[in-house]
């Protein structure tokens, strides 16, 4: 009864294997084999079809947990339960850790908040002059366009607004938001996201680019979606055709496990490459998901064949219910660490952490530079051997390293 896309191994050990995670394949039809090639290949479609509630995900996947069960009964109150029939076709019945399952079926472990965890992780809010607009850095915002998604992430940053779950009734005035960039001279790149820019029909979207590229001193458009993933069908030449308009535009994704880069997916990727779109990935590290080397340099490896520019790996934020999800940093060293030298240059992500309660993205790296004085700098290798470099003349280190580091107060 399952897609053709079962039977995909998770061994990633085995070089095999891990040819087996950078295969093309089809997400198949599943449960809707019975469906017209043109309903299937409709976004309207899709969204429609989507499974919303505890009765659907019980009806398509018997094998429902306990832990799931729960959870999707309480998913409504937090942040609510949606999966397109596409993407519900990559997950494997017959596999209870099946990394895609992990992304987007409730748990009732959702409702267990740590203490250090947050509602808002990022601060976003503290950083929104308008409601729905995030000024952090000097030259650029995060313009909140919606608070919808074609699916709900369980790990979501934004859970606090996306899916009105919790009742924050996010209505994002346009005006507002789009006056507050206007009159603020410093800011050249403006971020759309939300909730997914992608949802909005193509003529709401051109109306929101046409009003930003009229700006004089916004020089660069991005957006960030995870429609391509969840919803490769929205990526119509028409959408395409009006998104080429807007240049310079780049779009960021959000793909975070090698299965999830079906032949569907490539394919709508590629059309938006072909409009000229430069493209780039986020993935979240994630417990049950991508936390193992070799799932993440199949990952992006099989990116750079989609034309995508892996562009972050992000320590998952300390989203409240999230802790059944966070992968340790010690996990996202190691992936760095097997990544650097050991592939292609382009194919190497920034791993990130967003600073807890709005400090912005710090890049954690492992350590190359052993040391670094006036005279040399001593150096590792991705192989562990140590190399020495010669100091300029103008070389004293910028931040010589403090005899003694104090403990920081936490915010
Ligand atoms: S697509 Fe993005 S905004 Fe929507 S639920 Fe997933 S992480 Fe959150």
């Amino acid at each position: 009864m399952h897609s053709e896309s079962a039977g995909w191994d998770e061994d990633s050990s085995d070089p095999d294997k891990s040819r087996s995670l950078k295969e093309f394949r089809s997400a198949g039809r599943g449960f809707w084999a019975d469906v017209s090639d043109q309903d299937w290949n409709d976004w309207r479609w899709q969204l429609k079809h989507r499974i919303t509630t505890v009765e659907h995900l019980n009806r398509f996947l018997p094998t429902l947990t306990p832990e799931e069960h729960a959870g999707a009964v309480l998913a409504n109150q937090k942040l609510a339960l949606a999966i397109t029939p596409y993407f519900f076709n990559l997950i494997d019945p017959a596999d209870e850790n099946c990394p895609i399952r992990w992304q987007v079926i409730p748990r009732i472990e959702e409702t267990h908040t740590a203490a250090w965890e947050m509602a808002d992780p990022c601060g976003e809010d503290s950083h929104s002059p308008v409601p729905g607009l995030v000024h952090r850095y000097p030259d650029r915002v995060l313009f909140l366009v919606t608070d919808r998604c074609a699916a709900y992430c369980r790990y979501c940053t934004r859970s606090r607004l996306v899916s009105n779950a919790t009742g924050y009734d996010f209505h994002p005035d346009f005006d507002r938001q789009i006056e507050y960039i206007e009159k603020t001279k410093t800011i050249r790149d403006v971020l759309l996201s939300g909730g997914d820019p992608l949802l909005f029909t193509d003529e709401k979207l051109e109306y929101l680019l046409t009003r930003l590229r009229a700006i004089p001193h916004v020089e660069f458009l991005r957006i960030g979606t995870r429609i391509p993933v969840f919803l490769p069908q929205r990526i119509t030449p028409g959408l395409c055709a009006m998104l080429r308009k807007f240049h310079p535009l780049f779009i960021s994704i959000h793909s975070n496990h090698p299965r999830e880069l079906t032949t569907e997916v490539r394919d709508a990727l590629g059309r938006l490459a072909d409009a000229g779109i430069p493209l780039g990935n986020q993935s979240v590290l994630l417990r049950h998901v991508n936390d193992d080397p070799a799932i993440m340099r199949a990952q992006v490896q099989k990116l750079l064949m989609c034309r995508v520019k892996p562009y972050y790996i992000y320590q998952c934020d300390l989203i409240s219910g999230s802790a059944h999800l966070r992968a340790s940093v010690r996990a996202g060293l190691q992936i760095m660490e097997s990544l650097r030298g050991h592939t292609t240059g382009y194919a190497v992500p920034q791993y990130v952490i967003d600073a807890p309660g709005g400090g912005g993205k710090v890049p954690v790296n492992p350590e190359y530079v052993l040391s670094h004085n006036r005279d040399r700098v001593v150096l590792r290798n991705f192989e562990g051997k140590i190399f020495e470099y010669p100091e300029a003349a103008d070389g004293t280190p910028l931040a010589p390293r403090p005899a003694a580091i104090e403990e920081p107060e936490l915010a």
